[in-house]
């Protein structure tokens, strides 16, 4: 039988666990798939493993696997774990908070079914229900993002997808510490179909994202996915000295027009003021770099497993786990 894997990444869900099982059986009750359950639990601060450990143990009969991390490693450490304990032909990644409504994987499955031509089903936001300026911000990114980077970022595209096993396989060959998924999506390639869908609000708890949270996965973004930034100091340093060369035969023109009357210490001030502001920018790309270098080489696992929860037998002799 066709297996469906669901990776569901949690971070404080103790409201949503059980939820979210009864929304997915209801969904797949008629659907002749085999449905495996992948939760994550990324060292959440409330009961939300304890909740899970629960839900385990209520439905003996589904194919639930817990993975619950030492500690919390962020959304997209939680994506990894899940598609590596993810054995199903296809893998659909969804939020534990409802807000990704089950049916959308029903269809991506039956989308993948009937049409070979595609390895990959993506949903995105027709409608964005967040603030003006956080909307103009993402916007930016996704121009400045297509701006520089070979490959193609499509606009408001989520982790909300699903894929065949093909693509699960190379996003796994992708071991790189700073992952940034809407990234790896796009860099691995294959057929991808981009179908709307509409977000619900979150039923329990709050959204961890906060703006700083956003930025700095947009950073990584930028430095995971295009080195672009690095050459701005070439370009920078060659445009700046070409402006000064001609301020500088400027100057001794007017020296030898005028004589020297000790002018332009604005202009000096301004000009130390200028470069140097501009060097500290180019250093801090340099180090943006630089430490996502560090932290690649010192080949830190992903992600450490405190508890794993499954009743696959034949899992257990697998290093991984
Ligand atoms: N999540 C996670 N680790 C984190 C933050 C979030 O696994 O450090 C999970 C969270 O439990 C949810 C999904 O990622 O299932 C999306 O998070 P959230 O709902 O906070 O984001 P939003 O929907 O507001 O973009
Ligand atoms: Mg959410």
């Amino acid at each position: 039988m066709t297996t469906i894997s669901l990776v569901i990444p949690c971070y404080n869900e103790e409201g949503n666990i059980f939820e979210m099982l009864k929304a997915c059986q209801q969904t797949f009750s008629a659907c002749p798939a085999q449905i495996e359950y992948v939760f994550i639990n990324d060292g959440s601060k409330d009961k939300t493993f304890s909740e899970l450990q629960n839900l385990y143990q209520t439905y003996p009969n589904e194919q639930i696997k817990v993975i619950n991390f030492s500690r919390n490693f962020g959304k997209e450490a939680a994506m990894y774990a899940g598609l590596q304990h993810a054995t199903g032909e296809y893998t659909a990644i969804i939020d534990a908070d409802l807000q990704q409504d089950p049916k959308y994987v029903l269809e991506m499955f039956n989308f993948l079914e009937t049409n070979p031509d595609y390895d990959m089903v993506a949903c995105y936001q027709k409608e964005r229900r967040e603030s003006a300026l956080l909307k103009s911000f993402k916007r930016l990114f996704y121009v400045l993002m297509n701006a520089i980077s070979e490959i193609e970022f499509i606009a408001n595209a989520s982790d909300f997808r699903m894929m065949r096993r093909e693509v699960v396989d190379a996003i796994l060959q992708l071991k790189e510490s700073h992952r940034f998924s809407k990234g790896i999506f796009s860099w691995v390639g294959f057929e991808t179909y981009y179908r709307p869908y509409e977000v619900k609000d979150r039923q329990h708890g709050q959204t961890s994202w906060s703006f700083r949270k956003l930025f700095s996965y947009a950073l990584s973004g930028f430095v995971g996915f295009s080195t672009a930034p690095l050459k701005i100091a070439t370009l920078l340093g060659a445009s700046v000295s070409g402006v000064s060369f001609i301020y500088l035969f400027y100057t001794v023109w007017r020296w030898l027009v005028q004589g020297n009357d000790v002018p332009g210490f604005t202009t000096i001030v301004s000009l130390i003021l200028f470069s140097s502001g501009l060097q500290m920018i180019l250093i801090g790309i340099l180090g943006e770099y630089l430490a996502h270098t560090f932290l690649q080489v010192k080949e830190r696992p992903i992600y450490i497993v405190r508890d794993y929860l499954h009743r696959d037998k034949t899992l257990s002799t697998n290093p991984k786990n």
